[in-house]
């Protein structure tokens, strides 16, 4: 039977924020009880871990969040205009890591509206990616030759307020095993596609039973060789990552997971457990990152959220710069704060803890990456090289060993 909730007053201080990832994951301290004793005191051990139980008291509306939050001005009214555009879901374990009173917290301004989402600027666009018009039937998307993007539903636990899918998610249009055989016969029909990218939404938000069947149905094409899957659950909503989930994916391999991580301060206890969970399964993790303005636009923070990753065995994969959706310009960055990031991270850090920083072109271009000036000329045979240092070095780039003219 499902636990009522009832909410508290707020009676002591504001739970802590995320202990510091470099504790991990050997903290005992998880900031989620403190929050849970306040605000969810019915919920027991079993609910707090239950992810369905994390689902059905997701916070969706003004007056839960405002119980959970002190809104600002700018949150409250973009609260007034919540279903025109991307929906509020939070789960309440994220809830939990969010500050209740610094509206400029980076985990708060990813998750909470405020006033600039309603603002429209130049060049942002409903469909930035142009995906619906490389969609060949409902739900696939098939730009790259040997690859599709398979939108297998619309609903996420959370929703995040830079979305490059704002235009879709949360409007529950019934993506279901009906919808998906389309799709399906799309992809046994062109021997090409070899790899197959489950997204939506969020995959992992549906029950095992349907992604079994899905993935198995994936399984019996023959040249389906790679299945991906695009998925912020174990940032989320940790507690969906359980044996059980783990067991059936094993299953399908060779089964990639593409992990979405906004900042360090996602990596609780919580969060390396269920990445850790998958890594032993032998999934290999990787991460995608959007870069985004006033929440992890600096070195400093992503050097820690890429470290952090690779603690727990995701090896960074993407880092994104801000899709201009409708209503983005508040979390866009100039590409030149990217760059400058990646050329902080590049060489000064392993190989392995840095993205491929990219911009997914408008109109569907695909993802370009955004790489700063290594080569910088050439002297007769040789090639000059700045290093990232900024110290230029010479390679013969002499080929078959003889001295190519210049
Ligand atoms: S989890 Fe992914 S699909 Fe869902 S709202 Fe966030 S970015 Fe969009």
């Amino acid at each position: 039977m499902q636990q009522k909730v009832v909410y508290v007053e707020e009676q002591e201080e504001p739970p802590g924020r995320c202990p510091c990832p470099d504790a991990f994951p050997f903290s005992p301290l998880s900031p989620s009880l403190t929050f849970r004793q306040r605000h969810f005191p019915l919920a027991t051990d079993n609910d707090w871990h239950d992810w369905r139980w994390q689902l059905r008291n997701r916070i969706t509306s003004l007056k839960k969040l405002g119980r959970i939050i002190d809104l600002s001005d700018s949150e409250r009214q973009a609260m007034a205009f919540n279903g025109a555009t991307l929906p509020l879901a939070i789960t309440p374990y994220y809830a939990s890591l969010i500050s209740p009173d610094d509206s400029s917290q980076p985990l708060r301004r990813t998750m909470v509206p405020s006033v600039n989402e309603l603002l429209v600027s130049q060049g942002e666009e409903h469909d930035p990616l142009g995906e619906d018009k490389h969609s060949p039937v409902p739900g696939l998307v098939h730009r790259y030759p040997d690859r599709v993007l398979f939108l297998v539903t619309d609903y996420c636990s959370s929703y995040c307020r830079y979305c490059t899918r704002s235009r879709m998610v949360g409007r529950r249009k019934g993506y279901n095993p009906a919808r998906w055989q389309k799709a399906l016969a799309y992809i046994a029909a062109n021997p090409g596609i070899r790899d197959v990218l489950l997204s939506g939404g969020d995959p992992l938000t549906m029950p095992d039973e349907q992604l079994d069947w899905l993935l198995g149905r994936l399984r019996q094409i023959p040249h389906v060789e790679m299945i991906r899957i695009g998925t912020k659950t174990p940032m989320v909503l940790p507690q969906r990552i359980t044996p059980e989930l783990v067991a059936m994916l094993k299953k399908y391999h060779p089964l990639w997971l593409s992990i979405h991580c906004t900042h360090p301060d996602e990596l609780t206890p919580e969060a390396t457990q269920a990445c850790t969970m998958l890594a032993d399964a032998g999934i290999p993790l990787g991460s995608q990152t959007v870069l985004l303005s006033g929440i992890n636009d600096s070195l400093e923070t992503m050097r820690r959220l890429m470290h952090g990753l690779v603690k727990i065995r995701v090896k960074p994969y993407y880092l994104y710069q801000c899709d201009p959706i409708l209503g983005s310009a508040h979390f866009r960055t100039p590409v030149a704060k990217g760059l400058e990031i990646y050329q902080g991270l590049r060489g000064h850090t392993s190989g392995y803890a840095v993205p491929n920083y990219v911009i997914d072109a408008p109109g569907g271009g695909g993802k370009i990456p955004l790489i700063p000036e290594t080569v910088v000329g050439r002297e007769g045979n040789d090639l000059l090289l700045r290093n990232y240092e900024g110290k230029v070095y010479r390679y013969p780039d002499i080929i078959g060993g003889a001295s190519r003219a210049s």
